[in-house]
């Protein structure tokens, strides 16, 4: 297919990163790369998305793989899934029959697979420079459910359903396909509920996710995983500290072993964070958005750094407050060198499941598959701001008619973004600058 009519079709298929911050896809596939790489590391623990989609449909994801390739001009094309999901492997090679340009690259089971420079170094063996992208080294990585989604858009379906796995303190853990808009209330209710009377919840999972502070939220095309945990777990204890606390902890308690910052994947790769410096600079006194701050700008936000504190301490989460300030106040990046990675990197890798058992989280390391949702939804809040760019502006009015696909909102045609569409056929019941209402007599 012509490269101009792939990027056209994603773009209007509102596709986005489906598992990180939702940077609208046919901008990358607009580059010109030498490699396309997918990336199925199934990074946070207890996800099971990408194994789940890729047993589900993966002559889709190749035919994806395929488009972005051509749009890109990619000559190769690598299939990153973690070598123990032997059956998955196989569901992909079968869908990769004699395709000569498309190959499987198998995983290691450590945190953080997917963390894109590091799948890049992985399968590359080149480094990303410091702020810098995988297309800096010649490669634009996508996420599996991305590539789904990007095959589904070549006969014209844009984005309307989300894949997530529902994991944790759950009856029934499981991954399930709902349309977007749905109440994370509604996605859990399919697992069972939380068993938890006073459940914490963390949307994005139990290293990079956030705590969810109401379940009537709407999924979005990011939302990847639930994880339901009881109030007391020490994940829930620790992620529901206030940023004074866990500073004034840190400055106490931190004995400055180097161990954070010997872990931390971007330190590994030669670039110049070092979450440890973070807070030896705070103990002194030095203002968060001081220029000496700076290299928190190259925190990945993975929290590997929490992991290997041996007091417990939060630095990754220190790194990342800090770094949003330095956005916040539009610092200057001084580091752009292209780097080396530290010659220890393979030796200071997380095996997942010793990171499972220091969190507390081997109870719930369960199957989650893939299972059909029988029920019916009659109402979905589609935000207007689901991807990194512009907000959409609202193509429709209260009153309105529209089905599934239909396109609800759009940006503005220069502005970075995609539209967003209804995910049920229904009516328009509310329309403001941030989202729509519709509501249903039956799922469409
Ligand atoms: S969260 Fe910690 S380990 Fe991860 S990149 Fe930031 S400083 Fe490094
Ligand atoms: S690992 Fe913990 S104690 Fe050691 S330097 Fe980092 S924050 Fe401080």
């Amino acid at each position: 297919m012509d490269r101009d009519k792939i990027i056209s079709l994603m773009r209007e298929a509102g596709i986005v990163g489906a598992g990180g911050a939702g940077f609208p896809t046919y901008v990358k596939a607009g580059s010109k790369a030498e490699v396309v790489i997918a990336n199925g590391a199934e990074c946070e623990p207890l996800t099971h998305v990408d194994k789940e989609l890729i047993m589900a449909h993966a002559p889709l994801i190749v035919a994806g793989m395929q488009a972005i390739m051509d749009s890109t001009g990619a000559a190769r094309g690598v299939i990153g899934i973690k070598g123990k999901y032997t059956k998955a492997i196989d569901a992909m090679r079968q869908a990769i029959g004699d395709e000569p340009r498309i190959t499987i690259f198998e995983l290691g089971n450590f945190y953080p697979a997917g963390d894109e420079q590091v799948l890049v170094y992985d399968v590359l063996g080149k480094v990303v420079p410091e702020a810098g992208l995988p297309i800096d080294v010649g490669a634009v990585v996508q996420n599996i459910e991305t590539l789904y989604n990007i095959g589904l858009a070549l006969s014209g379906a844009p984005v309307t359903d989300k894949y997530i796995t529902v994991i944790g303190d759950v009856p029934h853990p499981m991954t399930v396909k709902v349309p977007i808009g749905i109440t994370l209330r509604q996605v859990l209710a399919l697992a069972g509920g939380a068993r938890p009377a006073q459940p914490t919840i963390l949307n994005g999972g139990a290293m990079m996710g956030r705590v969810v502070d109401s379940l009537d939220e709407p999924v979005t095309k990011t939302t990847k995983i639930l994880l339901v945990l009881p109030y007391e777990h020490q994940l829930s204890v620790k992620r529901r500290r206030t940023r004074q606390d866990i500073e004034l902890h840190a400055i106490a308690s931190c004995d400055q072993c180097y161990m954070c910052t010997d872990y931390c994947p971007r330190h590994a790769q030669g670039h110049a964070i070092q979450p440890h410096k973070l807070i030896l600079l705070l103990a002194s006194g030095v203002a968060v958005t001081d220029a000496q701050m700076a290299g928190a700008l190259l925190c990945c936000e993975c929290r590997t750094c929490n992991y290997a504190c041996p007091v417990h301490l939060s630095p990754g989460d220190i790194a990342l407050t800090i770094k949003r300030d330095l956005v916040k106040a539009r610092a200057d990046n001084p580091y752009h060198r292209q780097t080396e990675v530290d010659p220890y990197r393979d030796y200071r890798r997380v095996p997942m499941n010793r990171l499972i058992s220091r969190l507390d989280l081997a109870r719930y390391d369960v199957p989650a598959a893939l299972t059909p949702v029988a029920a019916a939804f009659d109402r979905v809040t589609i935000n207007l701001k689901q991807h990194i760019g512009a907000p959409c502006q609202p193509t429709v009015a209260v009153g309105d008619r529209v089905t599934v696909g239909d396109v609800i909102g759009r940006t503005p045609e220069q502005a970075l973004g995609v539209p967003v569409h209804a995910s049920i056929n229904g009516v328009v019941r509310q329309v403001t600058a941030a989202h729509i209402v519709i509501e249903a007599n039956e799922r469409g």
